[in-house]
C-alpha cells in the first residue's frame, strides 16, 4: 500500500480557499514564518477518503469482531456517546474560556459534567473526591503514587517502599519506581496475595500497597479488608488499580474494601474508545484525608449553585495534564453512566462475570486451568498441554487470528506459564462466545491430531505470519515492503 505522500500529485487539492483580501504583509513576525513551504501531500478529497478508509479496513477493531484481550476490557463503545460528545456546545468549547473574565458562566455545562462525574465516580467507588485529569490508567497510577508521596511528606513520614503483588500489571511497579519508590514484590499463594506474606513484608518504611481485586488472574481476594487494614497499621496507603472494575462495578466498592486511592479506566469499564494508546482517561479518586493533595484545578460549587474552577489549593500536587483531562472522553463516560443508571451498571458486572465463567467451563476440558474456581471478569488458561505437542500460547493466539478473532492476552500474568487470559466482557452475545469457544476447541484438537497445521499462522490477515525477531529489531512501520 502506498504512503499518502507517494500518492501526492503537485497542484491537486481537496479544498481551495478564497484569496485573502486582508493585507497580512509584515503582520506576522518573521521568526514565526517558515522559509520554505510546508511539505504536505497534495490530494483530492476522494483520494484522502479512500486512503483512510482502506487503512481502517486493515485494522482489527471492536467494531469488526470479538476482541477478548484479557485485562483490557475491550467492550463495545456505544454510538450514542459519540453523538453526545459531538454536541456543538461541548465540541467547540475552547479550553481557555473558563479562565477569561466571565468565561466560567459560558462553560457551566462543561463544568457540570466534570463536577457530576466526580460525584458519580465517588459514589461508584466509595471515595470522597475524584480528579478527571489523568489521561490513562497508568497515568492515574503515577498520579496516585504522587498523592501517596504528598501525604507522607506532609505528615513528615519517612517512607521508601511500595509493595506490589507478583501478579500485578507491569505499569504498577513502573509507576511506583518513576515516583521514586523502591518496589518490593509480594508472592501469591493459590493465586492471591495472602495475609502472612504481607505481614512478613510490613514495616514502617512501607508507603503503601498497589493491588487490584479481582486480580489479573480474575480472582477476587476474600481477605482484602484484612490486607488494607494491615497497611493502615503502619500509616501506609492502599491503592486500588481499578482497571478490573468491570468485574465488580455496582456490586462492591474499593472504598468499602479499605482502599484510599483508586484509578478508573474510563476506556475499560465505562465503554469509551481505547484508540491505540489514546486518548483514554484514568480519573483518580481519594478518601477524605487525601482530598487536599488532588491535582489543580477542581470544580467548586458556589452557594448559588454556580460552578467555578478552584486554583487556590496550596497542598495540591499541581497539574498532571494540561487543562481538565480528556474532556471528550469524560463526557462519553458520563453519558454512558447516566444511560445505564445504577441497575444497568450492576448488570454490566453480572454479565461480564457470567460470560467469563461460561467460557472457562466450556474450555476447561481442552485447556489446563491452573486456578479452578469461580472467576470474575476474565479467566486464565495455560497452554502447557498443547506446548508439549509443539503448539505454544503464541501459536494458538495466531491461529485465532485466522479464524476471525482477536487473540486473548498471552504470557501474562507472568506467574502462569504459557498463559492465555480471556476477557469476553458483557457486550458479547452467546452466539459470539460459542463461535469463539468452537474455534478454541478446534485449535486444541488440531494441536493433538495435526500440530503442523497450526504452524505459519496467521495466513489470512493483511500482514501474514511475521518473523518475530525481525519484526522487533527492524520494524517496518510504514508497510514499505508491502507491494500491493
Ligand atoms: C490496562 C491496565 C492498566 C493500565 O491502564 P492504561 O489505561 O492502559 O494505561 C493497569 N493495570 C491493569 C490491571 C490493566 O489492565
Amino acid at each position: 500500500m502506498q504512503l499518502i505522500y507517494e500518492k501526492s500529485v503537485p497542484g491537486r487539492r481537496a479544498v481551495r480557499t478564497v484569496a485573502s483580501d486582508v493585507d497580512t504583509e509584515g503582520r506576522i513576525k518573521s521568526s514565526l514564518l517558515r522559509d520554505t513551504p510546508a511539505e504536505l501531500p497534495e490530494l483530492s478529497e476522494l483520494d484522502v477518503v479512500r486512503h483512510f478508509t482502506r487503512l481502517s479496513q486493515r485494522n482489527f477493531g471492536l467494531d469488526s469482531a470479538f476482541y477478548p484481550l484479557g485485562s483490557c476490557t475491550m467492550k463495545y463503545n456505544p454510538k450514542f456517546t459519540e453523538r453526545v460528545a459531538h454536541y456543538p456546545g461541548f465540541a467547540y468549547l475552547h479550553p481557555l474560556l473558563p479562565q477569561l473574565p466571565g468565561g466560567e458562566m459560558l462553560v457551566q455545562g462543561a463544568l457540570a459534567v466534570l463536577y457530576q462525574m466526580d460525584r458519580l465516580l465517588s459514589e461508584i467507588c466509595g471515595m470522597a473526591a475524584f480528579t478527571m485529569q489523568p489521561l490513562a490508567g497508568s497515568h492515574g497510577e503515577l498520579t496516585g503514587v504522587m498523592l501517596m508521596a504528598a501525604y507522607h511528606r506532609d505528615k513528615g513520614n519517612h517512607k521508601t517502599t511500595i509493595l506490589i503483588p507478583d501478579s500485578a500489571h507491569g505499569t504498577n511497579p513502573a509507576s511506583a519506581a518513576i515516583a521514586g519508590y523502591k518496589v518490593q514484590t509480594i508472592p501469591s499463594k493459590d493465586g492471591i496475595m495472602d495475609v502472612e506474606a504481607l505481614h512478613a513484608a510490613l514495616n514502617d518504611e512501607v508507603a503503601g500497597i498497589m493491588l487490584t481485586s479481582p486480580n489479573t488472574l480474575g480472582l477476587f481476594n476474600p481477605q482484602i479488608k484484612e490486607l488494607t487494614d494491615l497497611i493502615h497499621s503502619v500509616d501506609g496507603l492502599a491503592y486500588y488499580d481499578g482497571a478490573n472494575l468491570n468485574a465488580v462495578v455496582g456490586k462492591c466498592r474499593p472504598g468499602d474494601m479499605g482502599f484510599d486511592i483508586v484509578h478508573v479506566n474510563l476506556h475499560k469499564t465505562f465503554a469509551t474508545p481505547h484508540g491505540s494508546g489514546g486518548p483514554g482517561a484514568g480519573p483518580v479518586g481519594v478518601v477524605e484525608k487525601l482530598r487536599d493533595y488532588l491535582p489543580t484545578s477542581v470544580v467548586h460549587e458556589g452557594p448559588d449553585g454556580s460552578l467555578s474552577l478552584d486554583y487556590d489549593r496550596p497542598k495540591s500536587i499541581g497539574y498532571v495534564a494540561p487543562f481538565y483531562g480528556n474532556f471528550g472522553i469524560v463526557l462519553r463516560a458520563y453519558a454512558y453512566i447516566l444511560r445505564l443508571g445504577k441497575e444497568g451498571l450492576i448488570r454490566v458486572s453480572e454479565n461480564a462475570v457470567l460470560n467469563a465463567n461460561y467460557i472457562m467451563r466450556k474450555l476447561q476440558p481442552y485447556y489446563h486451568l491452573p486456578y479452578d474456581r469461580v472467576c470474575k471478569h476474565e479467566c486464565v488458561f495455560s497452554a502447557e498441554r498443547q506446548a508439549r505437542k509443539g503448539v505454544n500460547a503464541m501459536m494458538i493466539a495466531k491461529a485465532l487470528l485466522d479464524r476471525g478473532f482477536h487473540a486473548p492476552t498471552v504470557y501474562f500474568p507472568l506467574i502462569v506459564p504459557e498463559a492465555m487470559m480471556i476477557e469476553p466482557t458483557e457486550t458479547e452475545s452467546k452466539e459470539t462466545l460459542d463461535d469463539f469457544i468452537d474455534a478454541m476447541i478446534e485449535i486444541a484438537e488440531l494441536a493433538e491430531s495435526d500440530p503442523e497445521a497450526l504452524k505459519g499462522s496467521p495466513k489470512t490477515t493483511v500482514v501474514s505470519h511475521l518473523d518475530e525477531v525481525r519484526a522487533a529489531r527492524q520494524p517496518d512501520l510504514a508497510f514499505l515492503t508491502d507491494t500491493e
